[in-house]
């Protein structure tokens, strides 16, 4: 689906004429493409400290890979090119005196951030039990990150990995979420905090195909986001087995050739389903390691209209699906090394939406689901998380009422609508063997929706 409104002020005429009527002016964001190196310019490293050295000296070896970064640690613009992206390594301050050099360093350097740029804080969660100037510091530059998320501009972002206590700096799931925020991958992840709660995870042997060797489930992979899933997993080097209803067969089948993977049709509400998916897996492709729970319908209706048919097929679809689905895995000798569990929840299930009761119900449900899922799959190394997708362009959303649509996509920092692949992108990040210790949370994709929570 196009933003013709996003394509229009990126044009000549366009561009100057919503400079002049002060109309939003979204930029054209960079989206990954195969082969693009993980930063197009010089990065750097804000902070001082072990943490913010080691952080310095990963990107300095190349991230992971041959290609090399220009690495700075002095806040002193660099000549002939901007900031690709600005870390700021937050994790050792103690008071909220500390974040002042830090952060007004980060101040001198905006106006020379790039087009796309990232800054990215690393900091240390306000967990109970601190010192209260050590919580309000480490809270305080999250609250900073999120202010100055609002304040960027040509589609730049700002976002945070808080890195719990007893893990390094540079465990594989800081480095994960690390390479996330820096890449194109994140282009519609703005203003969000990605926790790391351990140090688990394995870093791939390569980062261009991290799920290689992996089988991977994508339920409602017919369309729109589920489509978009299966083809980033596959490009990420998983096998797919593509799910969606019967009704749905040939563009599923479509989908599944595409990517070289296979095609289940399947409706998710069956009870049995779980134990088809895993049964189909496993036949087809000797195994199953990660279930991405996609498929989701609305139906909606104004409480005081609603009936027992819009109210309880969406919960079916959407939560009770996906909980009888886990049990079958959970139980399952298949799924146990080091599973990956995702959910597409909503920001409708973090602010509530107006005609959306049921819906807000069941993507409510999601996120309290893969909390409590989350430990019971840390016994075998495995991961629940959900990604809440906000204003995505879709089929689904291209169905709003003109009007409503052109607020609904305008209502984020960023200023427009986000891309099916936003989401793959952050799905493929939470699944990928480095991010494992990275569980039972919630990212959303929305752009920094102002959704009030
Ligand atoms: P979509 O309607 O384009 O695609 C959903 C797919 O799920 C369809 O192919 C459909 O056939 C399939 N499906 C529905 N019921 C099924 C069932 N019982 N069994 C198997 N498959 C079934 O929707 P989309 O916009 O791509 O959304 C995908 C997910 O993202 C949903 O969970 C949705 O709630 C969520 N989401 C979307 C947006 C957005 O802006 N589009 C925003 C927030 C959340």
């Amino acid at each position: 689906m196009t933003d013709k409104y996003t394509a229009f002020v990126n044009g000549g005429f366009g561009k100057s004429l919503a400079k002049k009527l002060g109309l939003p002016q979204p930029a054209k964001l960079r989206r990954f493409k195969a082969g693009q190196a993980l930063v197009s310019g010089p990065v750097l490293v804000v902070g001082s400290g072990s943490d913010a050295d080691a952080v310095a000296t990963y990107l300095l070896d190349g991230a992971g890979s041959s290609e090399s970064i220009d690495v700075r640690r002095q806040a002193v613009e660099p000549s002939g090119s901007k900031w690709a992206a600005i870390v700021v390594v937050l994790t050792q301050v103690t008071a909220p005196g500390d974040l002042s050099e830090p952060i007004l360093a980060l101040g001198s350097q905006l106006r020379s951030v790039a087009s796309s740029g990232r800054v990215i804080f690393v900091t240390r969660p306000a967990a109970a039990g601190l010192s209260p100037a050590v919580a309000a510091a480490r809270n305080g530059a999250i609250g900073a990150m999120r202010s100055l998320a609002k304040e960027l501009r040509a589609g730049a972002t700002a976002n945070a990995i808080s890195i719990t206590d007893d893990s390094a700096a540079t465990s594989p799931s800081a480095l994960s979420a690390l390479r996330f925020f820096l890449s194109s991958r994140s282009a519609f992840v703005d203003g969000q905090i990605v926790a790391v709660s351990s140090e688990a995870g394995q870093v791939p042997e390569s980062w261009a195909a991290p799920l290689a060797g992996k089988v991977a489930v994508v339920t409602g992979a017919a369309q729109g986001i589920g489509a978009a899933i299966a083809e980033t997993l596959a490009r990420d080097g998983a096998t797919v087995v593509a799910v969606d209803v019967p009704a749905a067969g040939e563009s599923l089948s479509k989908v599944a050739n595409r990517i070289k993977g296979t095609a289940l049709q399947l409706d998710i509400t069956v009870p049995d389903a779980g134990a088809q998916i895993i049964e189909h897996a496993v036949a087809r492709h000797g195994g199953i390691d990660i279930v991405v729970h996609n498929a989701g319908i609305t139906r909606d209706k104004l409480l005081a209209n609603m009936d027992n048919a819009k109210w309880d097929s969406v919960i079916a679809v959407n939560i009770e699906s996906q909980l009888r689905i886990n049990e079958a895995l959970l139980a399952s000798e298949h799924f146990t090394n080091a599973p990956r569990i995702v959910s597409l929840t909503s920001t409708s299930g973090i602010a509530g939406n107006r005609g959306q009761t049921n819906y807000g119900a069941s993507k409510a449900g999601v996120i309290a689901m893969v909390a409590s899922t989350s430990p019971l799959l840390a016994e075998r190394g495995g991961t629940a998380n959900a990604v809440a997708p906000g204003f995505i362009e879709t089929k689904m959303t291209a169905k709003i009422p003109f009007a409503t649509r052109e607020v609904a996509r305008r209502l984020n920092s960023l200023q427009q609508g986000g891309q099916p692949v936003d989401v793959a992108e952050t799905i493929a990040f939470l699944a990928s063997p480095a991010s494992g210790g990275i569980s039972g949370v919630t990212v959303r994709v929305c752009g920094q929706n102002m959704v009030g929570a």
